[in-house]
């Protein structure tokens, strides 16, 4: 499919177009920016032609409304459908959508979250719609790849009148992210599901993202792209305190302050210019002000990379992106000095001489170090054009019915841990027969002990298994005074410990988890939905009076596997089923498994 993909902001218009067959290829890069008496300056590119100069477009409608002369004049035709990306998706856009009227005036209701970045996307599509109303337009949302984090990552503790009116943490960057995640997984050569990363974006905004088993977890940016790392002319970080004191001690309008916050702070308030090249060379000129700035913003960096390391309990690879990140060797060097402790040392040659050239994601990390360290270009319109076509696509019919069944908290014992509770030479009794062929409930119960409370009578479910897992909800997780991570069966690094009681003996064993809800499906089934083994979909409950829709449920394609969703109780109870219910896909498959297969 070939798209167009436009990411308007409010001072330039960035736009290209990608053939998506096997691989994805940008066939032409565009952009329009420095608006000012009438005209602004344009760049075009194909592999075979570069021009730049000037153009005679007075703003951004008139620079949208060149676009289809300037494809045309290029040789660029056969468009059939168009991206855009949106900054602010709020609460409810999780995918990339399909844009008509309603949409629109959704995403138009979020401006008050994104005064000074959604009014220009909007902008963009209305206009293309115009141009182009027979095409598809595709909205991709820079915060949709963070609405996997969790309450703590996002919950400002404020007033819950202020949480209610919408106060909360969403996150930015998201598209590029996600990318950067996924090429940084490609690399190393392992499931981006296996992976702690850091994605760290330093372009004029920057952003770091815990990037957590394939999820989002937390990132630096908040209720808008202000919080978070010092940026050209954004402060990040700032004591909340700052807006009283100004206006007691200034006199400072709300205004002025959120302005000077935006436009007058980071690089270009500590060092006088926004552009990281001139804080280098001033810096390395010997002045002062731009020295304490560079610090400054290595300093923010490497607090957050170690942040997240703690908050994803474990770390395999930072990736740095941005114009910053891709071009600063000396920047990358002073944010990974001194992180040695978590198992990263950069080999500084390697950091110096790196090619960037063809989607390269070159490893910079030196011999023996247990973190991996990689740049890479980003990709925003190129994962957009991903993205936009795995949205058409998913529109495809999947409306076969999904079995739903309720898993109770229950475990999975080693031969090792069965013979520690119940008594040397042990062996569990199988007494029911569960709906995946070869496996059973035992009829033994054992105990599960946390540090604030214990569940007793817990099923047992056979065979055994190489490693203990035990599989609560998020209430037992309470119950127990345990944080358990939300993780697919068999992802036990790094869980957390609990003592398990049986009649023989007890013992304390890692492996406990919140288990990940997943569908069980058998090839031919598989493939008459359009599934894959790894795919991730969305889920709506049908048939219940509290139907809601599980998105990103893992796809375990199994041989002679019966077809059935398996959800916890918490999630039944939120859904409002009781022991066994009914879905249908509702999305196709997830760009970020369909990546992981490129
Ligand atoms: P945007 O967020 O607007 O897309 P970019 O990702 O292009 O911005 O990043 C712009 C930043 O990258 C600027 O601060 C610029 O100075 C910086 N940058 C670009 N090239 C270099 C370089 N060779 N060395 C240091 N900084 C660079």
């Amino acid at each position: 499919m070939r798209v167009l993909v436009f990411n308007a902001g409010s001072s330039s218009l960035k736009f290209g177009v990608f053939d998506t067959a096997a691989d994805t290829v940008q066939r032409f890069k565009g952009g329009f920016e420095r608006f000012h008496d009438g005209q602004c300056d344009f760049r075009f590119r194909t592999d075979t032609r570069d021009e730049s100069g000037h153009a005679p477009h007075a703003d951004l409608d008139a620079a949208i409304a060149a676009v289809p002369d300037a494809l045309s004049e290029w040789g660029i035709d056969g468009i059939q459908a168009i991206g855009h990306r949106i900054v602010h998706g709020g609460p409810d856009f999780a995918a990339p959508t399909l844009l008509d009227a309603p949409t629109l005036a959704q995403i138009d209701a979020l401006t008050p979250l994104a005064p000074l970045h959604n009014p220009a996307g909007l902008q963009g599509v209305r206009l293309a719609m115009s141009i182009w109303p027979d095409l598809p337009q595709v909205g991709v949302f820079d915060t949709a790849f963070h609405l996997t984090n969790p309450a703590r990552a996002t919950t400002y503790a404020v007033p819950p009148a202020w949480r209610k009116a919408g106060l909360r943490r969403y996150g930015f960057h998201g598209t590029s992210h996600k990318y950067v995640a996924q090429r940084a997984a490609q690399e190393i050569g392992q499931p981006l599901v296996a992976l702690k990363i850091v994605s760290v974006h330093l372009g004029n905004g920057a952003s770091v993202c815990a990037v957590n088993l394939g999820q989002s977890m937390d990132s630096s940016m908040g209720l808008t792209p202000l919080e978070g790392l010092v940026m050209g002319t954004r402060s990040g970080d700032v004591d909340p305190g700052a807006f009283g004191f100004l206006s007691r001690q200034m006199g400072l309008t709300i205004e002025e302050i959120e302005h000077a916050l935006y436009h007058d702070s980071g690089l270009r308030a500590l060092a006088g210019s926004s552009d990281m090249r001139d804080v280098e060379a001033s810096a390395g000129a010997g002045d002062t002000d731009a020295q304490l700035a560079i610090n400054l913003y290595a300093y923010r960096a490497r607090k957050y990379i170690g942040a997240y390391a703690a908050a994803m309990g474990g770390l395999d690879a930072v990736v740095f992106t941005g114009g910053i990140g891709e071009n600063s060797a000396s920047m990358r060097r002073r944010i990974c000095d001194g992180l040695d402790f978590l198992g990263l040392s950069l080999d500084h040659d390697r950091n110096e001489t790196i090619s960037l050239e063809g989607r390269a994601a070159p490893q910079i990390q030196a011999y023996g170090s247990r973190v991996r360290v990689l740049v890479t270009e980003t990709a925003e319109q190129y994962q957009i054009a991903r993205e936009v076509v795995t949205a058409l696509e998913r529109d495809t019919p999947l409306d076969m019915p999904i079995p739903i069944a309720v898993s109770g908290r229950h475990v999975h014992l080693s031969s090792q841990d069965v013979e520690a509770l119940f008594g040397p030479g042990y062996r569990l009794t199988p007494d029911k027969p569960l709906r995946q062929p070869g496996n059973w409930s035992a009829r033994e119960r054992i105990a599960i002990e946390g540090p604030n409370g214990r569940i007793d009578h817990v099923a047992i479910l056979g065979p055994t298994r190489p490693r203990t897992q035990i599989e609560v909800s998020r209430t037992d997780a309470f119950t127990l005074g345990i944080d358990a991570p939300v993780r697919d069966s068999g992802q036990l690094d790094g869980t957390p410990h609990v003592r398990l009681h049986g009649p023989a003996g007890s013992l304390q064993t890692d492996g406990l988890i919140v288990a990940a809800r997943h569908i069980h499906i058998s090839p031919a089934e598989a493939a008459a939905r359009g599934l894959s083994d790894g795919d991730y979909v969305d889920v709506r409950v049908t048939g219940v009076d509290r139907g809601l829709t599980f998105t990103r449920t893992l796809v375990r394609v199994q041989p002679d596997a019966f077809t059935e969703m398996h959800i916890d109780t918490d999630e039944a109870n939120a859904a409002g089923i009781r022991l066994n219910g009914e879905g249908a896909l509702v999305q196709g498959v997830h760009a970020q498994a369909v990546a992981l297969r490129d």
